[in-house]
């Protein structure tokens, strides 16, 4: 069975093109510009038809989908039912729900008839119970508006635990593993026998980790008083906690690792600073997670930095485990995020 998974945003299409269930990468590729001036693909659509004129034949779609609230806790076969819910959920995802969605409606023009199932980030952590996602806010907000904590990279870290356990020769059910995706934006989950139990991104994917351009956990009345400082309105405030903090904000230099490193290396006091604290913060989620696990057999790294960054993999765990009876596991671990999506789309419709 041939499946195509589409990552869908908002000017670009991730494709890739499995044989499954041999799990055989046939093609990939990547549609940009999609919508910007002066570039000659107009909409989704336009991108989708040349991404499938690049391949010969396909026989179901696994779709990206970042946010499914509490609507979808797996993935789901897409009808005009999950269509509304999907849309549904943009009011809480409108950088990214909308665009996946293009690639949705355009998949059922171009390939009408053809399975298509949607895949969501927040999907995995679904399982994470009432007291760590509910937050210390009056009750109400969580029943009017959705608010509580939905997490993010659900597919990543569940492909990297599932991986792990093959790794180790141990029945997931029989584990209890930290997983940390580290790339520019960065997340960390508990993972106790399968199932998500926390994860350090919340009811967007800025909370937690500090990440190459966000801040991550901060105390919240910081917002209010720079707003007032800097009489900034809410869409620069947005911006400032989303796109000019963490890493960037922080070193005054780059959002990138690689950038930071080689300015640590040649004694920049900033770039060194900014390491530290994304060192700190991420050791501090692991001995909370370790806590709330009551142990810990795995833990694993993945993404960009997490894949590729042995000196940061190295200095998060420096005496992390001392105090630990037993020696946890450390992995890094490539993330295949499609290939997890094909997977799925493959059960799914084999039933
Ligand atoms: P995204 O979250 O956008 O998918 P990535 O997973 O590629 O991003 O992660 C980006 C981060 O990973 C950057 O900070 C970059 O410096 C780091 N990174 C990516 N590839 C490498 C590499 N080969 N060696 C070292 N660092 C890398």
């Amino acid at each position: 069975m041939r499946i195509l998974v589409i990552n869908s945003g908002s000017s670009s299409i991730k494709y890739k093109l499995f044989f499954m269930p041999r799990e055989v990468l046939l093609k990939k590729g990547l549609i940009e510009h999609i919508g910007e001036r002066g570039s000659s693909v107009k909409d989704h659509y336009s991108g989708l038809k040349i991404i499938l004129g690049k391949i010969d034949s396909v026989s179901a779609v696994g779709h990206r989908v970042v946010h499914g609230a509490e609507k979808f806790r797996k993935p789901v076969l897409i009808d005009s039912i999950v269509i509304r819910k999907i849309r549904q959920c943009s009011e809480i995802a409108p950088l990214h729900n909308p665009a996946n969605l293009a690639g949705i409606l355009a998949c059922k023009k171009l390939l009408p008839g053809k399975p298509q199932v949607a895949i969501f980030d927040t999907a995995f952590h679904q399982t994470i119970p009432a007291f760590a996602y509910i937050y210390g806010l009056p009750y109400r907000y969580y029943e009017r508006f959705g608010i509580r904590k939905y997490g993010f990279h659900g597919t990543s870290h569940e492909y990297v635990a599932g991986e792990a356990a093959k790794i180790l020769k141990i029945p997931l059910e029989k584990l209890k593993i930290i997983t940390c995706h580290l790339g520019n934006g960065c997340s960390i989950s508990a993972v106790n026998k399968g199932k998500s139990v926390d994860t350090s991104m919340g009811f967007t994917p800025l909370e937690g980790l500090i990440m190459g351009t966000r801040c991550g956990d901060i105390d919240p009345a910081l917002v209010t008083y720079i707003m007032h400082k800097e009489r900034l309105d809410v869409h620069s405030m947005d911006n400032l906690l989303n796109k000019a903090s963490g890493l960037k904000g922080i070193s005054g230099i780059s959002n990138d690792m690689r950038v930071l490193k080689s300015r640590l290396d040649a004694g920049n006091k900033r770039a060194k600073l900014a390491i530290d604290i994304f060192i700190y913060r991420i050791k501090k989620y692991i001995g909370a997670y370790a806590a709330i696990m009551n142990g810990l057999d795995a833990l694993v790294f993945t993404a960009g930095i997490g894949e590729n960054q042995k000196e940061i993999r190295e200095k998060v765990c420096r005496d992390l485990f001392l105090h630990f009876k037993k020696m946890p596991k450390v992995l890094a671990i490539p993330t295949d995020e499609e290939l997890m999506i094909a997977r799925q789309t493959y059960k799914l419709i084999k039933g």
